[in-house]
């Protein structure tokens, strides 16, 4: 049997996970190594209980007794922090989903890739933050890292059988996210409700948050880059508002190849749990003619500043990646928390990036998880403080 763990599964990435897992044959096809949460730990336990797991694991100390109480009896291990979450991912596993949300992400990720494990990786600040050290991390221990971001698991297929040489760009699908009709000079004043309004994916509250931003997207051309090891000027983002081509890749003698389906993450989930095969997928089939047309336009820069900062964060690398996705997180949190307006993210990640450059320079690439954690960490409390300057200004 096929040795499971999944981390984040009280998730959108992680709940699709499961639900494909258990449409396959739940606990009489899968051995689960180990399931992980956060706070939800009815739900946690509950599906630990499902698939007759062997461990599952909070990521907070104080849910822990409410774990083990909704275990009691399962003979399931409960445990909590991050360093259950490393030793979770320690035991050995043949696939392993990484869907925690956000860098908490990256640490049991690149754990797991010591095992020689192949890791499914929705999670997409992994190589943003620390794309060189996972990728040699893979290759040093003969472990695979399958995309399961739809546009990347789009271009994986797209590049079945084709040579890297042969590719001339990669086209990058961007829905354009909850606001993307909004007049500029009300995108200011976006409210965290009217930007959690997708028009066409259902996934977690920040990845939702970073559509309306292009945050998102500007991490999945950071992803790109890193994953598929292309230039930065090979990648083009093109906002295409239905999300049915989920992104394309262009080969030297002008043919393009997409992958087209409906919005719906078991597409490329499921793709990474079935891979190298195609299974049957519980997915909606599209009607071309239903359909009628697909359009597309070009993103708006002014609207956009996050692609710009993504290409600049290309150009540097060292840290530069892990600052970004830091900055971006602190200024979410204080998006989320009311402090600062839709518009403002990107000028913290700005400045924190300038205010980082100037400081120590960026360009020093990580030579350890270690250093990647302690520009996170830097680029975290110098984020904070602007934030809250912004946030006083606002105020004042
Ligand atoms: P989510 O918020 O729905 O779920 C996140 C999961 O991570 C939950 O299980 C939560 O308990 C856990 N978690 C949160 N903070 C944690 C921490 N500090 N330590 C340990 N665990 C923690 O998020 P999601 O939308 O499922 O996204 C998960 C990842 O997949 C993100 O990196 C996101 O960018 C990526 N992704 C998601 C989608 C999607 O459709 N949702 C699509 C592409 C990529
Ligand atoms: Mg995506």
């Amino acid at each position: 049997m096929r040795r499971v763990s999944v981390f984040g599964a009280t998730g959108s990435i992680g709940e699709s996970t499961f639900d494909l897992m258990m449409r396959a044959g739940g606990a009489e096809a899968f051995h689960t190594v180990a399931l992980t949460g956060g706070r939800n730990v009815s739900r946690l336990a509950e599906m630990a209980r499902t698939l007759r797991a062997e461990v599952a694991v909070t990521a907070h100390d104080d849910c822990l007794p409410a774990l083990r109480a909704a275990l009691d009896g399962s003979g399931i291990t409960a445990a909590a922090g991050p360093e259950a979450l490393l030793e979770a991912a320690d035991r050995p596993a043949d696939w392993v989903m990484s869907a925690i949300v956000g860098a908490a992400g990256l640490a049991p990720g690149f754990r797991a890739l010591r095992h020689g494990t192949t890791l499914a990786l929705a999670n997409k600040e992994s190589l943003v933050t620390a794309g060189p050290l996972l990728m040699a991390e893979a290759a040093r221990h003969g472990a695979r890292i399958l995309p399961v971001d739809s546009e990347h698991s789009a271009i994986f297929q797209a590049l079945v059988g084709e040579d890297m040489a042969a590719v001339e760009r990669i086209v990058l699908t961007a829905s354009g996210g909850a606001l993307r009709d909004w007049p500029l000079d009300k995108l200011a004043k976006a409210t965290v409700a009217e930007a959690l309004a997708h028009p066409n994916w259902s996934m977690g509250p920040r990845i939702t948050i970073d559509s309306a931003s292009m945050f998102n997207k500007a991490l999945e051309v950071i992803e790109t880059r890193e994953y598929f090891g292309v230039a930065p000027e090979q990648i083009e983002v093109i906002i295409h508002p239905e999300s049915i081509i989920h992104s394309m890749v262009g080969y030297r003698d002008g043919a393009i190849m997409a992958h087209l389906g409906v919005a719906d993450m078991r597409h490329a989930i499921g793709y990474a749990l079935n891979w190298p095969e195609r299974g049957e997928l519980p997915v909606a089939r599209l009607d071309f003619a239903a359909l009628g047309r697909l359009s597309f336009r070009a993103p708006d820069e002014a609207r956009y500043p996050a692609l710009r900062l993504a290409r600049e964060v290309m150009a540097v690398r060292g840290q530069a990646g892990a600052t970004f996705n830091a900055a971006k997180e602190i200024a979410l949190d204080h998006f989320i928390g009311g402090e600062v307006g839709f518009a403002d993210m990107a000028g913290i990640v700005e400045d924190t990036l300038a205010a980082l450059s100037r400081e120590t320079g960026l360009g020093n690439a990580p030579k350890s998880l270690q250093e990647v954690l302690a520009a996170d960490a830097r680029a975290r409390a110098l984020a904070t403080g602007i934030a809250t300057a912004v946030a006083a200004r606002r105020a004042g």
